[in-house]
């Protein structure tokens, strides 16, 4: 468990380095009810920090205990509740160097604050209400964002567009546990009821939004965490090549010797906006060699986690023994015939037993036939081509509490229709407690601890 309080007023301030180390300019940022003094033990400019004006750069000098330090900085204090935290704020901007920057954030631990845990300010902004937890999460999600709709999606969720659309569905869905509860308290009262089949048909609009934003979990995935392709298949037939190909660079060592490939090389890329983790791996065949066998065992353990499969194999050569043996893996394969510039006709696919898989043919030397497979690539991840790029897309954690909140919702309108009271009250409570657990509005330290285990120190 966390040592971090899960409380909304912290009494401690904390302070950590929002840079990396290394980079030309550091900043420090410091929060809580000591960070204008703290800051400000450490601060010479011509007004002190605690003093207006505040949001704005000021330049001055941080000293430090015997005049070692006399670092030349800018401070910008910002006093809650309107700063990042909730809490008062301030940031100092100083030149780079990994010691300097340390020196600095010792000087003001030692005039007070702690150093702050991974993720602790965000933390505190999300206990402070200046963010719900799906704004806490996209800013993970844009710091781990590597392409254009990736970064779109963190925008718009740290914008709150999703926390957005999970809060109205739970007031729609606490609207009706009201009328629920108001008729087990006063089973007496013959007060203005609505029906069961128009309570029910209020959560039937809840339960579409739901739905409809559950449809968006595997963009919200492939986006977030990206989508395994191994390119596998037999010795010497343009696997690297093709892998260096897609990169657009010569990252595989490629030569006509077969078994070059010992080990498995994994490099990031993105096509058509999805990010591959990109495995290219030991040509499979028996092997007495046993690094090189040790590799094909590698292929053999990548294949069966991939999510895609390109299987390369030579179109100039009999398909029959190099083919895909469908208890390789589970992921979607396309079968890919390279070397096709040794056809006698280029666009021909060679002869191959009816499989239902993708074929394309590649040249992996000059590039071509490369638009066709990652057309392939696209339709096999999104299971067709995608044109559009949501505002909205959720994560595996919001996919699962979706998932019990909707199976709960469902349950309380055949509850509510069969006027079972008791019970749709029971199966409602349980819908929004999943639901709170997505914005925030349910917490516990369990909860927080996994979200901010995933952010670094001074986010
Ligand atoms: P791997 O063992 O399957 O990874 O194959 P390599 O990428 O190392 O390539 C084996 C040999 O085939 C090298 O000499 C490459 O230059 C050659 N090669 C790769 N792709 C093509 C292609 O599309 N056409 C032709 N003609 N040769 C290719």
């Amino acid at each position: 468990m966390s040592a971090v309080p899960d409380t909304a007023i912290s009494e401690d301030t904390i302070a950590a380095l929002a840079t990396a180390v290394g980079g030309p300019v550091v900043v420090i940022r410091l929060s809580g009810p000591r960070a204008l003094a703290v800051a400000g033990a450490v601060w010479r400019g011509a007004a002190p920090l605690a003093r207006p004006p505040f949001r704005q750069m000021r330049l001055g000098q941080v000293v430090g205990a015997g005049g070692v330090l006399d670092h030349a900085a800018l401070a910008v204090a910002m006093p809650g509740p309107h700063s990042y935290t909730g809490e008062d704020v301030v940031e100092l901007h100083c030149h780079g160097g990994s010691f300097g920057a340390r020196r600095i954030l010792h000087e003001l631990l030692r005039c007070g604050a702690r150093l702050a845990e991974p993720g602790e300010f965000t933390r505190r902004a999300f206990l402070n209400g200046r963010l719900d937890l799906t704004q806490a999460e996209a800013v993970a999600d844009l710091i781990d964002a590597h392409s254009d709709a990736a970064l779109h999606l963190a925008n718009h969720q740290l914008a709150g567009a999703l926390g957005r659309r999970v809060s109205a569905a739970w007031e729609a869905a606490a609207g009706v546990l009201a009328e629920i509860e108001s008729r087990l308290d006063f089973p007496e009262e013959d007060l203005d009821w609505q029906s069961g089949t128009a309570l029910a048909a209020r959560l039937e609009g809840v339960i579409a939004d739901l739905t409809a934003l559950l449809a968006s979990r595997l963009e919200g995935q492939v986006l977030r965490d990206g989508v395994s392709l191994v390119i596998a298949g037999p010795p010497n037939v343009g696997k690297s090549s093709l892998l260096n190909a897609i990169l657009g660079r010569d990252r595989a060592i490629v030569t006509d010797l077969p078994g070059t490939t010992r080990d498995t090389l994994e490099e990031l890329a993105h096509i058509r906006g999805i990010p591959l983790h990109l495995v290219d791996t030991a040509g499979l065949r028996p092997s007495h060699d046993p690094i090189e066998a040790m590799g094909i065992e590698r292929s053999f353990r990548s294949l069966r986690t991939a999510q895609v499969i390109l299987w390369v194999f030579d179109a100039s050569q009999p398909y029959a023994e190099q083919s895909w043996d469908p208890h390789s893996g589970r992921g979607a394969v396309i079968l890919v015939g390279n070397k096709r510039d040794r056809l006698a006709d280029p666009a021909a696919l060679p002869a191959l037993p009816a499989t239902g898989l993708p074929v394309v043919t590649t040249c992996a030397l000059d590039g071509s036939g490369l638009e066709a497979l990652f057309d392939a690539i696209e339709a096999a991840v999104w299971g067709g081509p995608r044109h559009e790029c949501s505002a909205v897309a959720v994560s595996a954690r919001h996919a699962a509490l979706l998932e019990e909140s909707l199976s709960e919702l469902l349950d309380t309108a055949a509850r509510c229709r069969g006027e079972a009271w008791e019970l749709a009250a029971v199966a409602l409570r349980a819908a929004l407690a999943g639901l709170g657990r997505i914005t925030g509005r349910t917490h516990d330290p369990d909860l927080l601890g996994m979200i901010f285990s995933r952010f670094c120190i001074g986010k």
